[in-house]
């Protein structure tokens, strides 16, 4: 039996996984990319590539792989804001930039089924010497030694001995159970279901994310996003313990939503499901956890670290990669894959997105209560500056941070909004 020996070995070709590849490639650092599936492959999701992602990716990553997404007008719809509609029909519509003009700006986020958008940075990666990729191979085997871990793949058709293992096999990582001791906690991990639609009607003509938070559901919410060749990605999600308190079936959920609320009922008239109804778990970022140990770090989904009001996660897979991929560099200049210098990775992430997750959890348990999300919906829309600032609600810790304070509310009230 052959064993592969590098340094650096990543798990899972995922967004989180692609990325921490792709940074190591642009620090100049070589690793191994494993992957159980062949690409193109399907991941259920909403398809949403925020802006948020957009950015990261430029900033993090590599500003040419957007250049070369945003020109791949075959597989993305260009997405310029998002609406949101509380549970009295009040509805919030916002773009991400204050002007734009859709002819000469590039899009500041996108839809883009998952089947396209990660194979689109599968093909990234396989354009990179420097990354020795193996799709179609299960890793089954973990075992820890003094170099490391040696790890086994289905069939012993591949064993790889690497000092350090970056896990970014997604919500259902098996390591993360294993060794890193993380388990699925309902408080703090959504359910979800998701569809494929064709000849929805009635969408913004500026391709707008649409999330409506619905009496019946709070605070989870139902989506409809429009895709390419008239297609939608549409789907529920909501924290896994109000799914078990109410005996929720979600699948049965998604069907009534559609079927009986006469607004949605109007637009899925002539609409054709072209999809199984799949669903997904989600594990949110509202709980700490422990991101890494001797000569391994999680990223992504396997890190568990998905927004906890938005159930955005992308952004935050490709993140955590990058911050992994240097961190990784500090330990092959010390040597050092101890626990103890691998903390660092584990302090950076919950230093960046810590308070928002923080944050972004308390926002979730207010959303319970449909008086507070229709008063903010009401105030918002009477304020235009504070209603653009809002679509970034999502995203943005700043707003975030704001809404929790009552010296905010106050000024917003008196119609002096702080944002
Ligand atoms: C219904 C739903 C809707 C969502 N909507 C959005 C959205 O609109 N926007 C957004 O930003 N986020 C959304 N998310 C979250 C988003 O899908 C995840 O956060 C994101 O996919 C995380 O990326 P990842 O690379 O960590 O994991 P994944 O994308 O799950 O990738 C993990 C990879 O690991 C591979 N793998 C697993 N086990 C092994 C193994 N043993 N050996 C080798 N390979 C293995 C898998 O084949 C896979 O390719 C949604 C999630 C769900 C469930």
């Amino acid at each position: 039996m052959k064993i592969e020996h590098y340094p650096i070995t990543i798990i899972g070709a995922g967004p989180a996984g692609a990325a921490t590849a792709l940074k190591l490639d642009r620090l100049g650092i070589p690793c191994i990319l494993v992957d159980k599936a062949t690409f193109p492959r399907d991941k259920v999701c909403g398809d949403g590539i925020s802006h948020r992602v957009v950015d990261i990716l430029k900033r993090w990553i590599d500003p040419a792989i957007v250049e070369r997404f945003a020109a791949a007008q075959n597989i993305q719809l260009d997405s310029w804001g998002l609406l949101v509609e509380g549970t009295k029909n009040n509805r919030l519509d916002i773009g991400y930039l204050t002007y734009y003009n859709k002819q000469t700006d590039i899009s500041p986020g996108f839809v883009c089924k998952r089947w396209e958008f990660d194979n689109f940075l599968v093909q990234e990666v396989k354009n990179n010497s420097l990354i020795k990729f193996y799709d179609n191979t299960e890793i089954v085997d973990f075992q820890k030694n003094t170099e490391g871990w040696l790890i086994n793949s289905k069939n012993n058709k591949l064993v790889i001995q690497t000092q350090l293992l970056i896990v970014a096999d997604g919500a259902q990582s098996r390591f993360a159970r294993l060794f890193g001791g993380i388990t699925l906690d309902p408080k703090h991990y959504m359910a979800s279901v998701k569809a494929y639609y064709k000849g929805v009607s009635g969408f913004h003509k500026d391709n707008f994310l649409e999330f409506y938070f619905l009496k019946n559901f709070l605070p989870g919410y139902f989506w409809i996003f429009p895709l390419p060749n008239g297609e939608a990605n549409v789907g529920i999600a909501i924290v896994s313990e109000e799914v078990s308190k109410r005996k929720l079936n979600l699948k049965k959920c998604l069907a009534e939503v559609i079927e009986t609320t006469p607004k949605f009922k109007a637009r899925f008239e002539n609409a054709e499901l072209i999809s199984e109804v799949q669903g997904f778990g989600l594990p949110l970022g509202s709980k700490k956890r422990q991101l890494s140990g001797d000569n391994y770090l999680l990223v992504g989904d396997a890190a568990s670290l998905i927004d906890p009001l938005t159930g955005e996660g992308i952004a935050n897979a490709i993140l955590s990669g990058a911050v992994a991929a240097e961190q990784a560099v500090q330990c092959l200049k010390q040597n050092d894959f101890s626990a103890t210098i691998l903390r660092g990775y584990d302090e950076r992430i919950y230093r960046m997105r810590g308070q928002e997750f923080k944050m972004s959890y308390r926002l979730q348990k207010w959303f319970k209560s449909p008086l507070f999300f229709n008063t903010l919906i009401w105030i918002i829309s009477k304020n235009k500056p504070l209603a653009r600032t809002f679509a970034y609600v999502f995203n943005d810790t700043h707003l975030k941070k704001q809404l929790l304070q009552p010296s905010w509310w106050w000024k917003v009230l008196r119609n002096k909004h702080a944002v």
